[in-house]
């Protein structure tokens, strides 16, 4: 099957999808948000979000990493576009 680079419009993680070419758009692993299906470009590109996460092995890891990045995230997109969007858009953030 193909692989697809999608990037989210919510809080703009990018990240690759393996599915077949008529699949429907996948939502953000992150936040649940929509996404859009990005043209392909040098991979150094695209990894660039992905590459930190990719050095904790287990799922686990990867939980307690995004358990500790999901404040500052949202704390990111709250000061880039109001307590309100964030609300909205990408409730799945929590209050912080
Ligand atoms: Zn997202």
């Amino acid at each position: 099957m193909p692989r697809y680079d999608y990037r989210c419009s919510v809080c703009g993680m990018t990240f690759e999808v393996q599915h077949s070419f008529d699949a429907p758009a996948p939502l953000c692993p992150s936040c649940g948000g929509a996404t859009k299906r990005l043209i392909r470009r040098p991979a150094s590109m695209l990894r660039g979000m992905a590459a930190p996460l990719s050095k904790y092995a287990t799922k686990e890891e990867l939980r307690a990493k995004w358990a500790e990045e999901t404040p500052k995230l949202r704390k990111k997109l709250v000061e880039k576009l109001g307590e309100d969007v964030v609300r909205r858009n990408a409730p799945t953030l929590g209050e912080g």
